[in-house]
Formats: C-alpha cells, structure tokens, sequence
C-alpha cells in the first residue's frame, strides 16, 4: 500500500516517549524512523540518501542497512574532506557491504576555478566561498538526485534554530521531489545513544571536539560553550554574525557567555568516551 506524506508525518512518538524509560524511547524512535523510512522509500522511491558521515547520518546509514531498504547512498566527495572522514567511509563499505557513491566535482567547472582564483579562495570573500561549495557540492548534489523521487537525510530540529521547524517529510521544490528527515525529533543523546546501542562507527573527529564535520579548510574543533556549528565557516562569523561573538587578541572568535550555558563539546567527548 502506497503511503502519503500524513501517513508518514502520523509515525509521532511523541506520546510513547513520555512515559517510557530511556531504553523504550531508544527502541521507539527506532521503531518510527525505520517505519519511516520504509514507508517513504515505497512512496516515493527511488530513494538516495546523501551523508557526510556525521554521526547523525551513520545513524540513518545504519537504520537503512538492518531494515534491507533499496536506498542509494551518495556522498559528496568535494576532495577537500578530512582524511578521518575518508577512512570512515572505507569502514562503513566494509560493515554495511553496500556501494557508497561519491560524487566528484565537474572537473572542468573546478580547474577554471581553481586556475582564476587559486586553491583555497573561500577565506578572501563569503562569494568566492559560495562559489566553491556551489561547485564542489551543490552541483553534484544536484546531479545525485537528478533521478531521485526522495532524498533521505540525518537532519534533526535541534541542531540549529534554522532546521528547528523541519519537517519529517515534505515537498522539495529546489530538486523536484520529496525529502524525508527520519531522526528529525532525535536529540543530540539518542543520537549517541543509538551509536553506543549498535556500536556505528563514527568520525574520529568527534572525540577530538569537531561536533560537525565538513571540508577539512572550512571546518575547526568548537571550543566548550561554543554553538555545534560554530567551527564551520568560523571566518565569516565576525561579519555576519557579530552580535554574541567577540574577538580574542589571538585571532580567534569565541561567542558571549549565554545565560544557562550549555556544553555540548563536553557531552559530545563523554558521549564518545562512554562508547
Ligand atoms: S566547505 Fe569550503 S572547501 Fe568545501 S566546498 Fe565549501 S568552500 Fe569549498
């Protein structure tokens, strides 16, 4: 039977994880998101699900491997990635035994680019950034989902205020078809939870205080306090982002303290500590 975007949106668990010891909610949020999944993939497929190997997308990697699901998995390979990330995807091929895609960059598209504005243009201008990532990323994202009718992804509400109100499934005008977030109510613990649960291998630079991992130029550790996402980009922050950040005398840039502060750096290392 074909299931709708409600169908799907109604696998909330909401309700069930109330009232349930921790152990519960982790088996229920499993049980939702591979319901989810499965009945995505039958509407909508053919399915490819885009990863970079994040914590959160080795969840949804591991998830699609043990419910058997014909789902494409892409990555994209921009050739700047960190080479832990490159040696988690050989470990993923090996335990999961299913064929990693990684997108490359249109060679001529990079060259000319590279040959006008040289290697690592992206810290000289927020256009010339933008540029890079439009070429090494978006366009080969666009290129493996060009077929697709779902895109699968590991995003989740509470990793920033702007995915704060995705959706589990909705309509992608950008690329034409539907885009389901299966762990998008996960928080950060039962993300980790599941990774100890199941022992999904997981990028070494976690532990070493790298909460999201991208290109390895365009990518730092956070330090504790920081925003999960502020080691990506760091460069641009003083200037979009000057309210809340402050320059050290170093160099560096370090947010405002918060009034209840959170550290999810320290989470993050006890989490991986604890696996
Ligand atoms: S993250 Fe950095 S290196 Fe990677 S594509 Fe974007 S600008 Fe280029």
């Amino acid at each position: 039977m074909m299931a709708d975007a409600r169908t799907i949106e109604s696998a909330n668990p909401s309700m069930a994880l109330s009232a349930n010891s921790s152990s519960d909610r982790s088996t229920t949020l499993e049980a939702v998101a591979t319901d989810r999944l499965r009945a995505a993939a039958g509407a909508h497929g053919p399915a490819v699900f885009t990863t970079s190997f994040g914590a959160e997308d080795m969840v949804v990697l591991d998830l699609i491997a043990r419910a058997g699901l014909d789902v494409r998995i892409v990555t994209l390979d921009t050739g700047r990635l960190h080479d832990e990330t490159y040696q988690l995807i050989e470990r993923a091929r090996e335990r999961y035994q299913r064929p990693i895609i990684a997108m490359a960059p249109d060679t001529q598209a990079l060259e000319a680019f590279v040959a006008e504005h040289g290697i690592n243009p992206f810290y000289r201008s927020i256009d010339l950034r933008k540029r890079c990532c439009e070429i090494r990323k978006m366009e080969p994202l666009g290129r493996a989902l060009r077929d697709a009718g779902l895109w699968i992804t590991g995003l989740r509400r509470d990793q920033s205020v702007t995915r704060a109100e995705l959706d589990v499934l909705a309509r992608d005008d950008a690329h034409g078809l539907m885009k389901l977030n299966p762990i998008v109510e996960w928080t950060h613990d039962d993300v980790w939870a599941y990774v100890r649960r199941f022992d999904v291998p997981t990028n070494a630079l976690h532990a070493r205080g790298f909460p999201s991992i991208g290109c390895a130029p365009c990518t730092r550790a956070v330090e504790p306090g920081e925003d999960l996402r502020a080691g990506r980009w760091w460069w641009e922050l003083a200037e979009t982002r000057e309210c809340g950040l402050h320059m050290t005398p170093d160099g560096r840039l370090v947010r405002a303290p918060k009034p209840a502060p959170i550290d999810p750096m320290a989470e993050l290392i006890s989490n991986v500590a604890a696996g």
